[in-house]
């Protein structure tokens, strides 16, 4: 088994551990005195602590060696999401993290039919995107940004936006080599105006084949291609 992972704030000589973190090692995998345990703090440094005492409801550890991971994409993957119904933020946001988006920037547009994101479910969405980065073995925790608007997303080096009537394929107009910002509509669609204003910020409309993909499938077909299809 690979050994368990624990999200700490920062790499201290001496870690305690808290709340359901401490719960999961001490209830769940039972954990005991000499155990050891991979930490991450979630800005890339990683290390391998012992267990050195156990109470209730929290887990001293002591930090043995430190490292810096490296299971990111050498370039920055930026996804803009639009705002989904139900709890599809939650699923994309999970996924996106094993793909290895870096920063998730929930957006507004026209057609969604969910209009806003209380500061409840978008502490909820950074929640899941810490559980996921600790599932996946990732050390750095994608950032999941408050909501802008369309017209906030800012012009970018390389763009790409999934649009059904998109002639180009993402790897004709893809360069693995430079950092890249995607982009996906809701529900309803992206209007023909957001489109034509996205392309005038440097994104270039891609297909994702013939057929119409849910908007919560969408995003992750698009990061697919650029990251775990690059072997990134
Ligand atoms: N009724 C809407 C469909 C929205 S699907 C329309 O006609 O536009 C939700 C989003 O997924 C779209 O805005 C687009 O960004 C993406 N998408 C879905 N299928 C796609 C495809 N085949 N190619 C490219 N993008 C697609």
């Amino acid at each position: 088994m690979r050994p368990h992972r624990a999200y700490v704030e920062s790499l201290a000589p001496e870690l305690r551990l808290t709340g359901p973190e401490a719960h999961h090692l001490a209830e769940v995998l039972r954990a005991r005195v000499g155990d050891t345990l991979t930490v991450f703090d979630g800005q890339g440094r990683e290390g391998r602590a012992r267990v050195v005492e156990l109470g209730r409801g929290w887990v001293r550890l002591r930090l043995e060696e430190t490292w810096t991971a490296d299971r990111e994409p050498p370039q920055p993957v930026v996804l803009y999401l639009p705002l989904l119904k139900g709890d599809h933020m939650a699923e994309v946001v999970r996924a996106a993290t094993e793909l290895g988006a870096g920063r998730i920037v929930p957006i507004l547009t026209q057609h969604c039919v969910v209009r806003e994101l209380s500061e409840n479910k978008l502490l909820r969405l950074r929640r899941v995107a810490q559980e996921a980065a600790k599932q996946c073995g990732r050390s750095v925790v994608p950032q999941v940004e408050p909501l802008r608007t369309l017209e906030q997303v800012p012009p970018v080096a390389q763009g790409l936006v999934a649009h059904p009537y998109a002639r180009a394929r993402v790897r004709e107009v893809y360069d693995p080599t430079r950092p890249v910002a995607l982009l996906t509509g809701p529900e309803g669609g992206l209007a023909e105006a957001e489109v034509a204003l996205l392309e005038r910020r440097g994104f270039a409309p891609v297909a994702l084949g013939p057929r119409i993909l849910r908007a919560e499938t969408a995003p992750l077909a698009l990061l697919s291609l650029v990251t775990a299809g690059e072997g990134f």
